[in-house]
């Protein structure tokens, strides 16, 4: 496989899509609270998702980190999350197809003419994925999938779910951690209401129901492999999520410096006034480093789940800050809705604190992979510790 065209071309394919029609569209989206499938489909036509995946689930990270800090600095909210799920559905069927059957559907969302979403989180199953309780219970050559997912993003116009089950085999469905996940079409499920959210208008949230059959073909990897085949996915979108709040916190503190310096108060610029200056230089500062890192890790070979956990949970809590911040010394238009952006930037933030796992569940994970230093510890304070213990 090869690897597609340069991170510079890709980024300039990427940037092309996203012109005054894509501008139009995101806010027809807000305003209709539906995600806009065109997105996808312009995206896929321009051969960006084509040119992302060219070299399989062995992709430049240059290329993610490139797609969506632009998909954040065009403020895109929702319609940048959509993006990045129907991205890391495909991060999935990258790595995980194994039927021909899913080829097929890999391909048709490789051009943007299927689109895919995730549904992993069940009433009982948000953070703790191996408590779900949706089963595929073994039926000839497939399963019978029934279970409902409490948030699916997209469901509402995509064509295929990517759904953890537990895999119920010779009707013991006790084994712990036989989880699947599998492509189930969105016509063989009920879908139910979008839910009223406190921001991200244009990502269609809601429910979805199934009791349905599936071949052995709509299962990706096998019984057991479900948890890591999603953890990919999930580490493919914590990894976006990141590069978005970059984007968007680049925009919006460019866009406040400029308010600063265009606005006066007791007789001089708000940049003027050292206590606004040093926050923003600070939030900046900050920013910067989120920025920087994400192309650290776009010039390393693979993925990282503990490397993506970090990332996303630093930079969730850091956007959440800068757009608060930014919102504040906009003074009272940064509040009101009609007069100023920031308000609806601020309430479409706060859901990276929460989508594809909270802060504490990534913490988790970082948490995990820490290592202690027994040796210089011991070094250190070996005889001390001795005589305490
Ligand atoms: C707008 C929106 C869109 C979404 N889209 C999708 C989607 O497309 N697909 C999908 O599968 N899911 C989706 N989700 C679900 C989302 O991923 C979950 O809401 C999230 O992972 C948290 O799960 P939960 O809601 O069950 O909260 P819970 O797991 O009940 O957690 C509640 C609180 O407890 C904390 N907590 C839980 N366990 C621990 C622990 N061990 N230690 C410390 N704190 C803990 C959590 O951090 C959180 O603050 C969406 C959610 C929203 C709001």
């Amino acid at each position: 496989m090869t690897n597609g065209t340069s991170a510079e071309n890709f980024c300039a394919a990427v940037e092309a899509v996203l012109d005054d029609r894509f501008r139009e569209t995101l806010a027809e989206a807000e305003r209709q609270g539906v995600f806009p499938r065109e997105v996808l489909a312009r995206l896929g036509a321009a051969g960006v998702f084509a040119d992302k995946w060219a070299g399989g689930y062995r992709f430049q990270l240059a290329k993610l980190v490139g797609l969506h800090t632009a998909l954040g600095a065009a403020c895109s909210g929702g319609v940048g999350v959509g993006v990045s799920l129907h991205d890391s559905a495909l991060a999935v069927l990258y790595r995980f197809a194994g039927s021909d059957h899913l080829r097929s559907l890999r391909a048709d969302a490789t051009a943007g003419t299927a689109v895919l979403c995730i549904g992993v989180s069940e009433e009982t199953g948000g953070s703790d994925l191996q408590a779900v309780r949706t089963t595929a219970v073994r039926d000839g050559n497939g399963y019978v999938l029934t279970g409902a997912k409490a948030f699916v993003s997209l469901s509402n116009v995509a064509d295929f779910a990517l759904v953890l089950a537990r895999c119920v085999e010779n009707g013991d469905d006790h084994r712990p951690g036989n989880l699947g996940l599998f492509a189930l079409p969105l016509t063989s499920a009920s879908v139910g209401k979008p839910y009223d959210k406190l921001g991200a208008n244009s990502l269609d949230t809601a429910p979805i129901e199934f009791d349905t059959w599936l071949p052995d073909e709509a299962l990706l990897g096998r019984p057991g492999t479900g948890l890591a085949a999603i953890t990919w996915g999930l580490t493919h979108e914590r990894l976006s999520i990141a590069a978005q709040i970059s984007g968007a916190c680049g925009r919006v503190l460019g866009l406040t410096v400029a308010r600063m310096m265009r606005r006066e108060q007791f007789g001089k610029p708000l940049f003027g006034h050292q206590a606004l200056r040093l926050r923003v230089a600070e939030l900046q500062a900050r920013v910067d480093m989120l920025r920087l890192a994400l192309q650290g890790v776009a010039t390393t070979e693979q993925i990282d789940v503990r490397t993506a956990a970090g990332l996303k949970v630093t930079a969730a809590r850091l956007g959440q800050e800068v757009v608060g911040e930014c919102l504040h010394i906009f003074g009272g238009a940064g509040y009101l809705t009609a007069e100023t952006p920031l308000a609806g930037w601020w309430q479409d933030m706060r859901l990276s604190r929460i989508g594809s796992g909270t802060d504490e569940v990534l913490w988790e994970l970082v948490a995990a992979g820490m290592k202690p230093d027994f040796n210089e510890y011991e070094a250190l304070f070996g005889q001390a510790d001795h005589r305490r213990g």
